[in-house]
């Protein structure tokens, strides 16, 4: 048993491992240099020699085949071991398109280096003899069935941005204690031909995961400008609250996409909030801080949402301009448990309050909530209580007040 990370020290002509070992490990080379072959003796063929700082057997991280040729020493090497652990976690949450690529590719290699052992010059074998063949496995099976699944809901999802197929839901966000809309959160919808819908907890990572989610948002912000003005003067004084991918955030255009959307459609820039998450800030704080910063100067507000769930940490807002702070929903439940959810409540929105950010609490269930939550320091809220998310003029004509 080879334990990762170790180093081993191989003499000239050693074998590192042999053709159809079974291995479980890479190996890195930190010194000297190694020959990929397969064969004996003078039979042998070179595949390539490798040295330093190159990795050799990494086929045995990515799947449990044996070894395809074999491996040897040139003068003393040393090499430290690398092992499928961790690896395999990383693959697992990987795209299954990448994972079924990667598998493709492992697969063609292996074809083309039967040919180079057997010294076959005639046309290659579509597959790998039957005793080498990948096993059509269950874990091959359901990876080539998520990918078709995946394809296939993507095709249709472009199609539905393209065709305008898609929906959006408004939940008011109001001033706590009362319950008065100041303003709505703009929420996709997917409707199905059977009447039903798929939610953008489903379809949003979907589309997160290719360049789709720059067509939804883009499409996101136009539609929830052009629904605004529609309305006239029934919503004046009233904001629309738009969630922003961390995709769409790193694109060199986000700020011209939202400026140009305003300047077509007509809303102030007053009247427009983009919502985004920690994490999305987080990731390139010097850039986050510059773009919000250009948002704002525009006039647009900016919202950290789901606050709570990633770094959880007020000490880093105070690098950017923000204007809302919105507490993800755990919190509404916690409070809902106890008076240590309540606490903490309390404390995050004393600091928030101290940074100048405004405080909306996600996820009230019931009117009583609102007003638990307004005590600890909320000055907004949003959740089912108060509404939820529906077509615009659903939601209007059931707001009198607004
Ligand atoms: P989010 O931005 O945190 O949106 C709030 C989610 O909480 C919504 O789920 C809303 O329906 C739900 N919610 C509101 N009040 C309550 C409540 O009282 N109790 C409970 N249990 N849930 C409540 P939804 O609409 O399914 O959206 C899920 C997520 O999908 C959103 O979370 C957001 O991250 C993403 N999303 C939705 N629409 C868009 C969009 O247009 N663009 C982008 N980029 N992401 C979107
Ligand atoms: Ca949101
Ligand atoms: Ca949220």
């Amino acid at each position: 048993m080879v334990d990762a990370g170790q180093q081993r020290t191989y003499e000239d002509g050693e074998l590192v491992f042999a053709e159809s070992d079974a291995g479980d490990v890479a190996y890195l080379i930190d010194e000297g240099a190694v020959e990929v072959f397969t064969g004996h003796d003078d039979q042998r063929t070179v595949f390539a020699t490798l040295g330093p700082g190159e990795i050799v057997g990494e086929m045995a991280l990515i799947d449990t085949r044996p070894r395809s040729a074999s491996v040897r020493a040139i003068g003393t090497t040393k090499l430290t071991v690398i092992s499928r652990e961790g690896l395999n976690d990383r693959l697992e949450s990987v795209d299954p398109m990448v994972q079924l690529v990667l598998h493709s590719m492992l697969d063609r290699f292996r074809v083309a280096m039967h040919r180079v052992r057997s010294g076959e010059e005639e046309p290659a074998p579509r597959r790998v003899p039957e005793a080498e063949a990948l096993p059509n496995s269950p874990v091959n099976e359901a990876l080539r069935h998520g990918v078709l699944q995946q394809s296939r809901m993507e095709a249709r999802l472009r199609g539905a941005i393209a065709e305008d197929m898609l929906e959006l839901h408004y939940q008011p966000i109001v001033k706590l204690p009362l319950g008065k809309p100041v303003g709505y959160e703009a929420l996709a919808r997917w409707p199905q031909p059977d009447g039903g819908m798929i939610s953008p907890g489903e379809f949003i990572p979907l589309a997160e995961q290719t360049s789709l989610i720059l067509e939804l948002d883009a499409w996101v912000i136009r539609r929830a400008c052009i629904d605004f003005m529609a309305q006239g003067n029934r919503l004046r004084g009233q904001y629309v609250s738009i969630n922003l991918s961390g995709r769409q955030f790193a694109q060199s255009t986000a700020f011209e996409l939202v400026a140009s959307t305003l300047d077509a459609t007509g809303l102030p820039p007053e009247r427009l909030q983009i919502e985004l998450t920690e994490g999305v800030v987080m990731t390139n704080p010097a850039y986050a801080a510059e773009l919000l910063a250009e948002f704002q100067k525009l006039g647009i507000s900016i919202a950290i949402d789901d606050f709570g769930t990633g770094y959880s940490s007020l000490a880093y807002l105070h690098n950017f301009s923000a204007d809302v702070l919105k507490l993800d929903l755990s919190f509404a439940r916690e409070v809902r448990k106890g008076p240590s959810g309540a606490r903490i409540v309390r404390g995050i929105s004393a600091m928030a309050d101290e940074l100048g950010l405004r405080v909306v609490a996600e996820g009230i269930e019931a009117e009583a909530e609102g007003r638990q939550l307004y005590k600890l320091g909320c000055g907004w809220g949003q959740g089912f209580g108060f509404g939820r998310p529906r077509p615009l003029a659903q939601v209007l004509a059931d707001t009198p007040s607004a």
